[in-house]
């Protein structure tokens, strides 16, 4: 039996360093948002996080790993995630999906938002985007009760099927705390494997990444930009959320996640 890699387990100390880096990741990505604009480019965009994150005295881990030359993945249309940032303009439209991280003492966050610049082209558009932030909050809902990963998984696979969208097949979420990518893996859909018990001082990263067509993808040339196999649409909305003793808060939330969490009847609990 292969043995499940070992899980970081945070101490709440830990985590209230890790929600200071969220709340930067917060604000670099509303910063980010506000500049998605028809017209701007895609380096705007990052620029405008870039100015946050070091306004902030954080630093990004984005930038610089294995090679990425930006602070943030700018992702259009059927652009799933990856995106690199650069002179491309924003059309009338267009599915910007926007992924952010920062790290603070070493203790990292990361966030990711979907919008629509200008007016959508269709209503399928909005549902996308819509459908994929409601399956992250699905999952979050899920991690507050769940046994194991398999029930957070289950839940943002449900969303994507009551809406008729599809998970972008072989990208999980992820462990989030001294490096930004570590296990356990937050699969997106149900998988054979069991997946990971959630315990008190986990931190993980849930992010959905739908498309409107198959889940197939492929990687553009330049390495990084991972685009729909069918050349149809996608959306990505992502949240770091720890767990400990008390409940779960989500790091990237400046609010830890209590108002979109109201509705279920779950109040968050800052570590
Ligand atoms: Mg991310
Ligand atoms: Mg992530």
């Amino acid at each position: 039996m292969p043995v499940a890699p070992a899980v970081e387990y945070k101490s709440r100390p830990h985590m209230r360093v890790m929600a200071r880096a969220g709340r930067i990741v917060a604000d670099a990505l509303e910063a980010a948002a506000t500049a998605t604009v028809v017209g701007a480019t895609t380096s705007d965009v990052d620029a405008a996080a870039r100015q946050v994150i070091e306004a902030a005295g954080a630093t990004s881990n984005f930038l610089g790993y294995h090679g990425f030359p930006a602070v943030s993945c700018v992702s259009i249309n059927d652009e799933v995630v990856h995106g690199i940032p650069g002179p491309r303009e924003i059309e009338e439209g267009d599915i910007v999906s926007i992924d952010c991280g920062a790290v603070v003492d070493g203790w990292h966050a990361d966030s990711a938002v979907s919008l629509i610049a200008g007016h959508a082209r269709g209503e399928q558009d909005a549902h996308l985007v819509d459908q994929t932030k409601a399956a992250l909050w699905a999952g979050i809902v899920a991690l507050a009760s769940a046994n194991r990963l398999d029930d957070v998984a289950g839940a943002i696979e449900d969303v994507a099927d009551a809406a008729r969208l599809h998970t972008l097949d072989g990208y999980v979420g992820h462990g989030i705390g001294t490096s930004m990518h570590q296990p356990p893996d937050v699969p997106n859909y149900r998988t054979r494997a069991r997946q990971a018990k959630v315990k008190p001082g986990m931190c993980v990263a849930i992010e959905p990444m739908f498309v409107v067509g198959t889940g197939k993808s492929t990687v553009r040339d330049d390495g990084w930009t991972v685009v729909s196999a069918d050349g149809s649409r996608a959306a990505h909305w992502e949240h770091s959320i720890a767990i400990h003793t008390e409940g779960i808060w989500v790091l990237t939330a400046r609010d830890g996640g209590a108002a979109e969490l109201a509705r279920y009847g779950i109040a968050p609990v800052a570590p």
